[in-house]
């Protein structure tokens, strides 16, 4: 048995090197970025009017406050040069600064008539209402690193940097595999003995809420057929993540299977409650197995404590773990680190979790009203109210 941290460090010492994809820019939101990004020009690329108005230059408004206006200076055009200093040019939002200005006075500050425009400001400032090149960004400065989740203004960054297609990480070809003769398809009416395989379809939709597909598989209860079905399901996939058949059950048969396929114990259970019997390893050719207790909270528990982290390390994004403040006090005695189930409410910025401890590992209608659970760690009995602790979520 190792503690929640020692199985923290095994996690995050078994790396998986993951694929990368080119994909259209359009399809990359929410993806992973997998490449660096540098700037291609400057931002601005010019020296760009930030409001539309009239430029100057600075100094004649020494003497002057009212300028006639030369040209007009639009948006998608080259740049235009002021001929005589105490004159002025119309400028546009997005234009370049006229050559010969260096001030933008907005059209809210300024009267004009009969070509001319006099300013109803007392002081005029160089550099005002302009946007200098280069004062963003400079070209050949990174701007997204890999590990990067691409949120639409990474994609506004893609788009001006010109990148029509961007790397992104790809995740492995994972398959789930439920396991148990009591389990039946969900489509189906069950014998008062069996249940509907529910475990398969809450890790596929844990998965794809990070963007992961799976495929799903199941096994009997059957040592002979746990061999020779798991051989083919590793075969074909990088990473398996089974549900049930690792506790002490007479039929729990699947880490004795995955040894005999090779597969690496790296370390079988966990001191925390629930999800005790965790099972995880690895084979020489680097496949990762996660073989998870089958009580549907232990193995939702599992999913977002370890899986869902383990592969954000592999894509260089490490999660970011929340912390929640205890809303009533709580009291677990036995020496394991206790996952509470918790509705958590944000109440005036302050995340406040309140217990909604349900009837066990078995029981999953509970995770309907819960948003994630409270880390309590195993060197406490008591935990107070107010206290603050490391809060994992899956809403
Ligand atoms: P096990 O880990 O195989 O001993 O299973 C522990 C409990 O979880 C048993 O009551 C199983 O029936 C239940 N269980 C296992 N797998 C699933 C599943 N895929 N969906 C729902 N319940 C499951
Ligand atoms: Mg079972």
């Amino acid at each position: 048995m190792v503690s929640v941290s020692e199985a923290d460090q095994i996690l995050s010492g078994t790396s998986y090197k993951l694929s990368t994809l080119a994909l259209p820019v359009e399809n990359v939101v929410n993806r992973v970025l997998a490449e660096t990004v540098v700037a291609d020009r400057d931002f601005p690329p010019f020296d760009r009017v930030a409001m539309d108005g009239i430029a100057i230059n600075a100094r004649a408004f020494a003497q002057k406050k009212a300028f006639k206006i030369e040209s007009v200076q639009a948006a998608g055009v080259p740049r235009l040069s002021l001929q005589h200093s105490e004159n002025c040019i119309e400028v546009m939002t997005g234009a370049t600064v006229p050559e010969g200005t260096d001030a933008v006075i907005r059209y809210e500050d300024v009267d004009i008539a009969e070509g001319h425009a006099s300013i109803r400001l007392d002081h005029v400032s160089t550099g005002m209402n302009i946007h200098y090149q280069g004062s963003d960004v400079r070209k050949d400065e990174v701007v997204l690193s890999p590990g990067q989740v691409l949120s639409p203004a990474e994609i506004a960054l893609l788009a001006s940097v010109g990148k029509t297609e961007v790397h992104v990480y790809e995740f492995p070809r994972t398959a789930i595999i439920s396991s148990g003769n009591e389990l039946v398809e969900i489509g189906t009416v069950p014998e008062p003995h069996q249940i509907r395989r529910s475990n398969a379809y809450a890790l596929q939709a844990a998965m794809l809420q990070l963007g992961w597909q799976a495929r799903l598989y199941h096994l009997p209860d059957d040592r002979f057929t746990i061999h020779e079905r798991l051989q083919h399901v590793l075969l074909g996939h990088d990473v398996v993540i089974l549900s049930g058949g690792v506790s002490k059950g007479k039929f729990d048969f699947i880490p004795e299977a995955l040894n005999d396929l090779g597969i690496q114990k790296l370390f079988h259970q966990v001191s925390q409650k629930p999800g005790k019997p965790f099972w995880f390893g690895k084979s020489a050719s680097n496949k990762i197995v996660f073989a998870l207790p089958g009580n549907p909270v232990s193995t939702f528990l599992c999913f977002y404590r370890y899986i869902k982290p383990w592969i954000h390390n592999q894509m260089q994004n490490p999660v970011r773990v929340s912390k929640a403040k205890l809303a009533s006090s709580f009291e677990f005695s036995p020496p394991l680190t206790y996952y509470l189930q918790v509705r958590v409410e944000n109440e005036n910025g302050t995340l406040v979790a309140y217990p909604i401890p349900g009837g066990g590992s078995g029981d999953f209608a509970n995770l309907a009203g819960v948003s994630g659970f409270l880390e309590l760690p195993s060197s406490l009995s008591h935990f107070s109210a107010g206290e603050v602790f490391d809060y994992y979520f899956f809403r």
